[in-house]
């Protein structure tokens, strides 16, 4: 076992709960099946999210509701806020298919639609300074990288690996290194990514002390364990989540 001192923890925070009424402004596609998506509206005021891998529940009700009851009884699936100001946030949707409710609302509800914002709840943040980092994940998974990407200090240890269909699905990443790139083509989702972090040994680790985030399908979820186990990461100190589950409706991921 290292006996390096940890530089950093992650510090849970609660945030008090609240529901907003917004609508779709803008929509902008990134990639064939991704999609950025501006809501807007005066109740984003005061909106926050301090951990870059926060959530959100978006609820697509039809048509405007009038309480928070009928609010919460829209269907709603789990989102990652990017970006947001004093009346605007941005989110990006990975549009799978046809099946499904928030996929194909961000694919084509028509601009103007209704959606309501509930939380994010609580976030978990990185206090200190990770002494590396390694961020993989897929399609769901690019806007918490794309936040954890901008803490990374310049010259600090980093990989970052993303899983998508094929070349033509890369979408530009911000960040102090190069994102590298996995293709799954044909295969189950995931199965890129769960090859690559298996074929890690401990001699890869990507350095001492790292903060590792890896969230695809919850098939993921094992070999990210079995990752830091490797690498002895306290897991405690990173986070490994199934965002998705295949064949699976809003599926909940275990915390
Ligand atoms: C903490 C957290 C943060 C997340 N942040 C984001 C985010 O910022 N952007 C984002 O796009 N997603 C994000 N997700 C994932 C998202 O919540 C799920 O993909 C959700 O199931 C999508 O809902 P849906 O209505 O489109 O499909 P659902 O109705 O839930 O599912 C319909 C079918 O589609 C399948 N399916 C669901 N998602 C995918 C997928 N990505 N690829 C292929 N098949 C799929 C299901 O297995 C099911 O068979 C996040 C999840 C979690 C837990």
């Amino acid at each position: 076992m290292s006996e390096v001192k940890s530089g950093f923890s992650i510090e849970r925070q609660g945030l008090e709960l609240r529901f907003r009424s917004v609508s779709l402004a803008s929509r902008e596609w990134l990639a064939p099946g991704y999609v950025r998506v501006r809501l807007q509206g005066a109740d984003l005021a005061g909106f926050d999210s301090r951990g870059s891998d926060d959530h959100m529940r978006l609820f697509f009700a039809a048509a405007p509701t009038s309480s928070v009851e009928e609010l919460r009884a829209a269907p709603s699936r789990e989102y990652t806020p990017l970006a947001w100001g004093e009346d605007w946030l941005d989110v990006e949707f990975a549009v799978h298919g046809d099946e499904g409710v928030g996929a194909p609302w961000a694919a084509s509800a028509p601009l103007g639609s209704f959606v309501g914002v509930g939380g994010p709840r609580g976030s978990a943040v990185i206090t200190g300074a990770p002494g590396a980092w390694l961020l993989a994940g897929d399609e769901t998974a690019i806007p918490a990288i794309r936040r954890f990407a901008t803490l990374i200090p310049e010259g600090t240890p980093a990989r970052i690996v993303i899983e998508v269909l094929s070349a033509e699905h890369e979408v530009a990443i911000d960040a102090p290194v190069e994102v590298e790139w996995l293709h799954r083509g044909d295969a189950p989702a995931g199965s890129a990514l769960i090859t690559f972090l298996d074929g890690l040994g401990e001699a890869d680790a990507v350095g001492d002390d790292p903060f590792c985030f890896i969230a695809a399908e919850q098939s993921i979820v094992k070999p990210g364990r079995a990752l830091l186990a490797r690498w002895g990461v306290d897991v405690a100190k990173a986070v490994v989540k199934g965002y998705w589950k295949r064949g699976e409706t809003e599926y909940h991921a275990p915390h």
